[in-house]
């Protein structure tokens, strides 16, 4: 089995990633950083999210494990601690697969053939360059609402937990097939009317924003935060690619909820 293992960069990451590659490697793994069959991402969600980036061309065929050097994470939910635990799981044990629904986003532009495609493990955010942002909503090309506000964020269940959450979102359990509308600070007024509430949208559903007036906005996908130009719309399902966790103990969703947002 090949495998890589990437870091948040800090001290403490670094030093549990060259424990981690040694004992593999002792295990007689093999270290491929660029077709790996499991990553290793030792940081926290943030750096899983790298990690997603950096093999979403090969989603298929990598799965992803998280090892936190901070706080419990969504995706990182292994401790230094359990180093030893997880090498010998991985190195040993024929793991389970869990996979979860992610986001396809496509930008596309005016007078141009072209357009981008990418896929989003968390969400997507869109904002105005300068001024009130106006979108067109459309659901499944149907016109939905005139939206006016700072911006809107359509996210997966697994990164429910994340912005969408702080934007008044529900929390979505992975295994449901979704994506979610999150509004931020609309304006509703007798003139300027919207929903209101945060949408789920189930997988066969397409949501596609269409530019009012001003045509040049912020998309952010994950951590990635791009300047786009000249918007002709921008189109919103749930991917058919699916990101891959590989599994070595039960850790049910809603008690990584709980732990993270309760108590631990
Ligand atoms: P960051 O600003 O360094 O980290 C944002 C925080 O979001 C970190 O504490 C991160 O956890 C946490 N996080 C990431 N994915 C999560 C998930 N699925 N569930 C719960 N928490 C999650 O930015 P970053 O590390 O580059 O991550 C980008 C993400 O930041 C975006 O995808 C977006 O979701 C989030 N974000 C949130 C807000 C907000 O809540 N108001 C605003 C902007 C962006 P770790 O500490 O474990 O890495």
């Amino acid at each position: 089995m090949k495998f890589a293992v990437t870091s948040k960069g800090d001290s403490k990451s670094e030093n549990l990633v060259q424990i981690i590659k040694q004992y593999l490697l002792d295990f007689e793994l093999e270290y491929d950083e660029e077709e790996p069959d499991i990553v290793v991402s030792v940081g926290g969600d943030g750096t899983l999210l790298y990690a997603f980036h950096r093999y979403s061309n090969r989603l298929d065929k990598t799965a992803f494990v998280g090892m936190h050097t901070g706080h419990l994470g969504f995706y990182a939910d292994w401790t230094p601690a359990e180093l030893e635990k997880l090498v010998i799981a991985i190195a040993k044990t024929p793991y389970n697969i869990i996979e979860y629904p992610i986001l396809e986003v496509i930008v596309r532009y005016q007078n141009e053939e072209k357009e981008t495609r990418y896929l989003a493990l968390n969400e997507s955010t869109v904002k105005s360059m300068e001024g009130t942002f106006v979108m067109d909503v459309e659901m499944s090309g149907k016109h939905f609402e005139r939206f006016r506000g700072d911006g809107l964020c359509v996210s997966t269940p697994s990164g429910s937990t994340a912005y969408n959450k702080a934007l008044g979102g529900a929390i979505v359990h992975p295994s449901i097939e979704a994506i979610q509308l999150a509004e931020m600070a609309s304006i509703n007024n007798r003139v300027f009317r919207t929903v209101g509430s945060p949408l789920i949208l189930p997988k066969h559903h397409t949501c596609v924003l269409k530019p009012v007036n001003e045509p040049n906005f912020q998309i952010s996908i994950d951590h990635l935060n791009l300047l786009h130009k000249k918007v002709h719309s921008i189109q919103y399902r749930v991917a058919e690619e699916k990101v891959r966790f590989a599994r070595f103990r039960p850790f049910p969703f809603w008690k990584r909820v709980h732990d993270s947002f309760i108590s631990e």
